[in-house]
């Protein structure tokens, strides 16, 4: 469990409720995540049933962006350890994709079905607000572009709206998972051709169903799964795709996996059962361990990492951020990029004989430091 041992209150926004807002960075770099975050900040108010985690991990490229997930973590320290994780992921993200961002990162301890209400997204634009631009947000699991809409007419920095903003991010980090799939299958087969092709999609949210839509249009084979059989129901009479048990799906006669859903799907476990030559798909840190990148190289697994792949959906929001304003053939050309990228690290990581998330993360670094 993890303790705040010395909550500093930044502020108690006007309006008499019962939001504090602390500092919990020296807490958090007990975590093994931690890695050097600038700044983490805890928000709590019990009346609204607001517990948010804001991880500011490094701004040496620009302010902090990273979406709000909400999701009922079992235990603080799991949700903080998550923003940690996430927020990094962020700033790699944004240095590969050259963009002038950070990486942050927040998280909600919340079931977004059933805790999710007005009241509480009041509460975390009172936060949002209070942190006075230190982090810029939009949209991740759990949360809606009508969510982003209702934190952007209370709070500034609020981005991927619909009401003069760049909208839902989900489909423009489909399309790049896309590219990126069909890139992945040319450096395999020699071809990027999905006709015939099975791959096995984990997670039918805002960003899995799109990329199924995509895929099908080429003809490819869909094994589809989710928590919320609905979903699965759907996707089978839209794309005609095959259902697939949630625990079956790494273990699925796929050629591609897609994980779309939430992150540590690889692991030393599930790695065993892996059939797929390619893992690329949407989800934030697939792997459990960095390391495991290691185990999947050593199996002939090519895999697409998260951040590169995943990227479209930043890509968007950050043009809304632009000096120049946002322009859509700016942010085609940029996504049109993420192939590109995965290309020259699949052929460093092959080259080099190293795992692609090392070649990915080394450029990322290159940039940073430049
Ligand atoms: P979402 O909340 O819309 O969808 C997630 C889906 O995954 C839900 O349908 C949920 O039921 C399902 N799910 C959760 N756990 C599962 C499990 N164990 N097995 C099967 N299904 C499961 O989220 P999203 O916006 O589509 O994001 C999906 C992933 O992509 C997340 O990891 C997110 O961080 C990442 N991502 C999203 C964006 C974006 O633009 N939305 C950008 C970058 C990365």
């Amino acid at each position: 469990m993890l303790h705040i041992r010395e909550p500093r209150t930044l502020k108690t926004p006007a309006g008499g409720h019962s939001l504090s807002i602390s500092d919990i960075t020296a807490d958090a770099a007990e975590l093994p995540s931690f890695d050097g975050h600038e700044r983490v900040w805890c928000g709590r108010d019990e009346r609204r049933g607001l517990t948010a985690i804001v991880a500011i991990h490094d701004t040496t490229l620009g302010p902090a962006l990273g979406g709000t997930r909400i999701w009922p973590h079992e235990s603080f320290e799991a949700a903080v350890t998550d923003a940690l994780r996430l927020s990094r992921g962020m700033t790699y993200k944004s240095a590969v994709a050259g963009l002038p961002l950070g990486g942050g990162k927040a998280v909600i301890v919340a079931d977004a079905k059933t805790q999710k209400t007005p009241a509480l997204l009041t509460a975390y634009a009172e936060m949002l607000t209070a942190l006075e631009g230190q982090f810029i947000t939009a949209e991740d699991v759990g949360m809606t572009l009508a969510d982003a809409d209702f934190l952007r007419e209370r709070a500034p920095n609020v981005v991927g709206t619909s009401k003069g903003g760049s909208g839902n991010p989900s489909p423009f980090t489909a399309e790049g998972v896309f590219l990126g799939i069909k890139k992945a299958l040319k450096h395999r087969n020699g071809s990027a051709r999905l006709s015939g092709i099975r791959v096995a999609v984990q997670g039918l949210g805002s960003v899995g169903w799109s990329l199924c839509e995509k895929l099908s249009r080429e003809d490819a084979d869909l094994i589809v799964t989710d928590l919320d059989a609905m979903r699965v129901e759907k996707a089978r009479r839209a794309f005609g795709a095959t259902a697939i048990a949630a625990d079956e799906v790494v273990a699925a006669e796929a050629e591609v996996f897609a994980p779309c859903a939430l992150g540590g799907v690889i692991s030393q476990e599930t790695l065993r059962s892996l059939k797929s030559g390619i893992v690329a798909g949407s989800a934030n840190n697939q792997l459990a361990r960095h390391e495991d990148a290691r185990l999947l190289m050593e199996r002939g697994v090519l895999y697409a990492p998260d951040y590169v792949i995943n990227a479209g959906g930043l890509i968007n929001v950050a043009a809304e951020l632009s000096p120049l304003g946002y322009d859509p053939e700016a942010v085609m050309a940029r996504l049109g990029k993420i192939p590109t990228v995965l290309g020259e690290i699949f052929a460093r990581a092959e080259a080099q004989k190293r795992p692609t998330n090392d070649i990915a993360a080394e450029i990322a670094m290159e940039r940073i430091r430049r």
